[in-house]
């Protein structure tokens, strides 16, 4: 099959032959607009020596476009009725590997292994926004080899991943995505570019993996679970939700203590303070504890 999928009436076409049933609770919103696909790809920066890590892929709609880009495609795809869809859909391409799996039960390593000789490989993907900030975050904390993702998310979620300090949507996401990799929002996509339509907007972002992560620290487990718990009571100062957070130990004098020594007014509050600050203040804490 060589038609252009993301013309709405060949989608529909597909959809109709199988007798395709949309599952909601498995994020199925399938693009139908072929500038999308296009800015999604230009966005991925492949070569033609790139494998792909597709997830999702649904009836292959950007499969057929990332792989016009990429020397190999493997997507990843957990619906059984979608199986037999894309074997039609993708049976000219010589390049495209489907796997029939969840993707947060996939070895990825094993496939960059297999099918990039361990090289880095680029994910791109129309993510099912239910599982956005596991699939993300577990690409990034698993070491897998990796050189981007580049990904369309709820509008609000690529805002948070792209957020600096002092906004409203600056948190514990912005941080942890933004230690890994650079983040940039590369284009907004209205609900009228998906069958169905979802109810929210929707924004292709890129994260460019870093070659070393943005701050120096020991324990980056350490300084993740400071950063969620300083985000963890947004309304409070700094102390306090530090000081009331039961996943770390430091009495309240000691956190007084390192903030003010770390040069900051004793009501700052979270949301002020750089990846770098709290960096500097987990140092702080550290070695006063060691100290101790
Ligand atoms: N790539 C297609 C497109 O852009 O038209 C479909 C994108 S749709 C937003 C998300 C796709 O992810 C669906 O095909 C859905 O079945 C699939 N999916 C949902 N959960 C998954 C999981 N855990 N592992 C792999 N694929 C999953």
């Amino acid at each position: 099959m060589e038609k252009n999928l993301a013309i709405p009436k060949n989608t529909l076409e597909v959809l109709r032959k199988y007798e395709f049933a949309f599952r909601k609770q498995l994020g199925q919103n399938f693009l139908i607009d072929p500038g999308v696909l296009d800015a999604i790809a230009e966005a991925a920066e492949i070569g033609s020596g790139d494998m792909v890590l597709e997830i999702g892929p649904g009836i292959g709609t950007l499969t057929r476009r990332l792989a016009a880009e990429a020397g190999h495609v493997v997507a990843v795809e957990i619906d059984d009725h979608l199986i037999p869809i894309l074997r039609d859909t993708l049976s000219d391409l010589t390049n495209v590997t489907v796997i029939h799996n969840d993707i947060l039960k996939t070895d990825i390593r094993a496939l960059a292994d297999e099918y990039n000789g361990g090289r880095p490989i680029r994910v791109v993907a129309n993510l099912p926004y239910y599982i956005t900030t596991p699939i993300v975050m577990g690409l990034f904390e698993s070491g897998v080899p990796l050189s981007s993702v580049t990904v369309m998310v709820q509008k609000e979620v690529a805002e948070r991943m792209q957020a600096g300090p002092g906004t409203k949507d600056y948190g514990a996401l912005s941080l942890t995505v933004q230690y890994y990799s650079e983040a940039e929002i590369v284009a907004h996509v209205p609900p009228s570019c998906f069958i169905p339509r979802p109810k929210v907007g929707s924004a292709v972002i890129r994260l460019r993996r870093r070659e070393v992560p943005a701050v120096r620290t020991e324990d980056p487990d350490g300084l993740f679970c400071l950063i969620r718990a300083a985000f963890g009571q947004r309304r409070k100062t700094l102390a306090n939700a530090l000081a009331n957070a039961a996943s770390l130990s430091f009495s309240k004098e000691q956190i007084q203590q390192a903030i003010t020594e770390a040069g900051f007014s004793p009501t700052v509050r979270g949301e002020a303070l750089t990846l770098e600050q709290f960096a500097r203040l987990q140092e702080i804490l550290t070695a006063g504890r060691e100290n101790a």
